[in-house]
């Protein structure tokens, strides 16, 4: 069965085009799914209702945690290398956690303080982009895929979406980010705790 529906878009905050082209993205890559067209984009006034209140700013707050757990990501593969992600969420209430299989860490202040190099990178000012590689040659890299939960599935013509943190990070993920990390909000590491023998859960939250 094939049903046609129309899924609106919008962005009232930060870069409108770019997240606006995230959106369409994000949905041209649905499975069982194909875009068959897109409207040009329109502007309207903001409409305060009782139900949402502050939507976009919601927005807003998802992709900076998920800009930062890429951040996050590359500095715990950079001081443990080969480290996979084994689950990555992130909350409404603009928390956020990532776990990763870390079974050599035997303590975990290790990791509480890597907070202050994630906040070095968002004081930097680091673009943040998507940019399309072969998915074979993608296989192949190491590195570039490290979480099967995040990556997204290769395009119809075998491209897989990479996002790449200049000279910080890339990997494949089909998600939204911030343009340029200074965007982010001061990011901090709130718990660390052992999930078994191997994982360990780092919860975070991005201050005001
Ligand atoms: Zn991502």
């Amino acid at each position: 069965m094939r049903e046609t529906v129309f899924i609106g878009f919008g962005s009232n905050v930060g870069n409108r085009l770019d997240f606006c082209d995230r959106a369409i993205t994000l949905l041209s890559l649905l499975p069982h799914s194909e875009m068959l067209a897109v409207s040009p984009l329109y502007e309207t006034e903001p409409v305060a209702d009782h139900a949402h209140p502050g939507e976009g700013c919601f927005l807003n707050g998802v992709a900076q945690l998920h800009t930062d757990s890429h951040v996050l990501n590359a500095v715990v593969f950079e001081r443990w290398p080969g480290t996979l992600v084994t689950g990555a969420q992130i909350n409404a209430d603009g928390t956020g956690r990532m776990d990763f299989d870390l079974s050599e860490v035997d303590n975990n202040d290790a990791l509480r303080g890597l907070d202050a190099a994630v906040n070095d990178v968002i004081g930097r000012g680091v673009e943040v982009r998507s940019i399309y590689v072969d998915a074979g040659d993608a296989a192949t890299t190491a590195g570039l895929v490290r979480s099967l939960s995040v990556a997204p599935p290769p395009t119809p013509d075998g491209q897989l979406r990479i996002i790449e943190i200049d000279g910080i990070d890339r990997q494949a993920c089909g998600g939204t980010h911030l343009s340029n990390t200074a965007q982010s909000r001061p990011f901090r590491i709130t718990k660390v705790e052992s999930k078994g023998k191997r994982n360990r859960r780092i919860r975070f939250v991005l201050d005001d």
